[in-house]
């Protein structure tokens, strides 16, 4: 521990990790970063912090941070130090070259949900305006993606309806496929507060989360479902609800569409909890008591995380949350709704700012005339109306030949994505990798070219958080690298044929106000004035909106939509015969690039299995035993932890460190709206690894 002494200065800005989104005052003394101090009125945290906000900051002055701009001819070659202007002349030289020789959509770029809304939207402004094709994803596009698509379908508006206050007056909070302990800890405090003020809980989980029991917390209702089974469980309670006469009959009268076909659809014997309970694996009775608890509470809230949209039927599913919450009226005041936790900073940003294939800023079609005009206009370009690739069609298409450059925002492909062997084999085959980030990871050993991004504390600009909150981030120092990672988008812009300038993000944020309308009120005064605001924010809403579809949905009337259950593809065989589900800890965040350059990395040096006590028995496996982790398409080793947590027949492990890179063995299999992977379901078996 170094002492820095006491601060002289202190500079408010937002936490980079996890979407709840935590203010902070961030002390220096002279140009030394002193410690990060919980902001008392932060929107989101009223000066309450995690471990990762509060002390995971050392990453930004890391010894493994790249300072200089480096190119490579090949990927074997040693990385060569340049200049800024030399390395944005050879990305914007080669990425036209293969234009010219594979066509204008040979090339695209994946943006990241760890940058700010301003370098998102010159991210996606480059793509559309200077690569001329909409090739442009997210990394939302493997997580959060069908929270986008199923919130919108049903309600109108891709984002939560909630503010974190609001769960102070729900009466039960059900938790579904998320573990907000580990992952968005300062938002469990609020919830751990209002349950142990007397709310009831109902977790909807595979594993036993630690929410399930803690002190002077009891889950009224575990439904522990078997793995890919969600759509099947929020059918049976929808099921309870209609044939107990227990919707809201008055809400969905006034306020939605589609109940008749609906309710006929859920009330069918197959939909019911003693029909569904061989499939789900939850007792009938446990099913019939948790949707009666839910829809007679005076306010039923419903929070969900990864483990909801990380499934081939993951938009359905959030559908199928929706479909309940407004049967049961559970949507529109303050204590209910259904609310995404969202994993990254800026998840619901990265998505508000356009950087989906298919949507401009603000979730509106590329198709939709109307609204390119608007852009084309603005930007001076003739934009395409046809949607371009997903990440995942990116990886297809450059291993048909047909994809060749690529420009990778602050992501980790080649950790994070699923079926790692398919997703390098298609870095491989490209011509031009282009990577952007604070260190050398692992996508950039497939890059030609790495430019270095700079910390949060180098940045201004704003973040997003779960509950539509847009925070302000504020440079605590200038960038290391001597360049801000806008202007690095804005000079490559520049470079291949299209000007791109801005003199501050806060003329980006008066763009993005100018042509999206749930953001037309936004600005950084309005932002230094209030602290945040949660969008929309315009005429209608000058101050923004807490709690969403009060009077009406976005949409007009909810809309209630039939969610078949259909089993994943993903099955367990005798050669795999466990079901491997993933998540998150709380010392660690993600692929761990940055928690594991601070001391937190003290509290989780490594990735482990957890086994079930029986399938390790037959095993013949122990506690802290290696083991291999094998599916269809990879396997790894880690070290085994047995543990109860998990019902047999089912593994569960975090993906934090790549030496044991669970996301070897995770399968293509994807959402089938969004191609969201099923991070959440892989058949698998697990081997004792015998000593030499
Ligand atoms: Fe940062 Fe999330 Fe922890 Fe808040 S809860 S300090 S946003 S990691």
């Amino acid at each position: 521990v170094v002492d820095l002494g006491m601060p002289t200065r202190s500079v408010v800005t937002t936490c980079a990790y996890c979407g709840v989104g935590c203010s902070f005052k961030a002390e220096l003394r002279g140009d030394q970063l002193v410690r990060m101090v919980p902001y008392k009125d932060g929107g989101a945290n009223e000066g309450h912090s995690c471990v990762k906000g509060r002390f995971a900051f050392g990453y930004a002055t890391h010894p493994d941070r790249v300072m200089k701009p480096m190119v490579r001819e090949k990927t074997t070659d040693p990385w060569r130090e340049v200049e800024w202007d030399e390395a944005i002349a050879t990305v914007a030289t080669k990425l036209r070259d293969i234009q010219q020789r594979y066509g204008p959509g040979s090339i695209g770029a994946i943006s990241s949900s760890r940058c700010t809304n301003e370098e998102v939207y010159v991210l996606q402004k480059m793509v559309r305006a200077a690569f001329g094709n909409n090739n442009v994803d997210t990394c939302a596009r493997v997580c959060h993606s069908p929270t986008g698509y199923g919130l919108k379908q049903t309600f109108g508006e891709s984002a939560g309806t909630q503010d974190f206050r609001s769960v102070a007056r729900a009466d039960v909070i059900m938790v579904i496929g998320a573990n907000p302990t580990d992952a968005h800890p300062v938002f469990a405090s609020r919830m751990k507060r209002r349950l142990r003020e007397g709310a009831d809980l109902i977790v909807i989980d595979p594993r036993r989360i630690d929410l399930v029991r803690s002190p002077h917390i009891e889950a009224a209702h575990h439904l522990q479902l078997k793995p890919s089974t969600n759509v099947a469980v929020i059918n049976a309670l929808a099921h309870v609800v209609v044939t107990e006469g227990l919707a809201d009959k008055s809400f969905v009268a006034a306020r939605c569409e589609g109940f008749e076909e609906w309710a006929e659809f859920v009330a069918r014997p197959e939909n019911g909890p003693e029909a569904t309970e061989p499939i789900t694996g939850v007792p009938a009775g446990e099913l019939r008591a948790a949707a009666r608890l839910y829809a007679q509470a005076p306010n039923g809230a419903i929070y969900y995380g990864l483990g909801v949209t990380e499934h081939s039927q993951g938009s359905t599913m959030v559908m199928g949350m929706a479909n309940l919450a407004m049967a049961c009226g559970n949507v529109g005041r303050e204590g209910v709704g259904v609310n995404p936790l969202r994993g990254q900073n800026n998840v619901q940003g990265s998505c508000d700012m356009g950087s989906f294939p298919h949507e401009f800023s603000g979730y509106r079609h590329v198709a939709d005339d109307t609204v390119r005009t608007v852009f084309e206009n603005l930007w001076g370009r003739e934009l395409l109306p046809e949607p371009g690739l997903r990440i995942p069609n990116m990886f297809d298409a450059a291993l048909d030949g047909d994809f060749r450059g690529l420009f990778v925002q602050g992501e980790d492909i080649a950790q994070s994505d699923p079926n790692l062997h398919h997703v390098t084999a298609a870095l491989a085959s490209m011509e031009l990798v282009v990577v952007q980030d604070l260190f050398l990871n692992e996508t950039a050993k497939f890059a030609h070219v790495l430019l270095p991004g700079a910390s949060f504390l180098e940045k201004d600009g704003t973040f997003t958080n779960a509950e539509r909150r847009v925070n302000r981030v504020r440079a605590v120092m200038p960038p290391k690298t001597g360049k801000h990672e806008w202007q690095i988008i804005c000079d490559l812009a520049t470079a291949m044929g299209y000007p791109m300038a801005y003199d501050h993000p806060r003329q980006i944020m008066d763009e993005i106000a100018q042509v999206t309308p749930t953001f037309q009120g936004v600005s950084y005064e309005l932002l230094d004035k209030l602290g945040s605001v949660q969008w929309p924010c315009n005429a209608e809403a000058p101050e923004g909106t807490p709690t969403m579809h009060v009077d009406d949905f976005t949409r007009g009337k909810g809309r209630f939509v039939v969610t078949n259950y259909v089993p994943t593809d993903e099955r367990t065989t005798s050669r795999f015969p466990l079901v491997l589900t993933t998540g998150r800890i709380l010392s660690q965040y993600n692929v761990g690039a940055q928690t594991r350059r601070t001391n937190n990395v003290a509290w989780h040096a490594e990735d482990v299995l957890e086994v079930h006590p029986h399938d390790a028995e037959v095993r013949g496996i122990g506690d802290g035993d290696t083991v291999r982790l094998a599916s269809r398409v990879g396997e790894t080793t880690l070290r085994a932890c047995v543990s109860d947590r998990m019902p047999p027949g089912v593994v569960y492990t975090t993906f934090h460190h790549p030496v044991t890179g669970a996301n070897v063995v995770t399968t293509e299999i994807s959402d089938w709206a969004t191609n969201c992977p099923e991070y959440k379901v892989t058949a698998v078996q697990v081997a004792l690894v015998h000593p030499l």
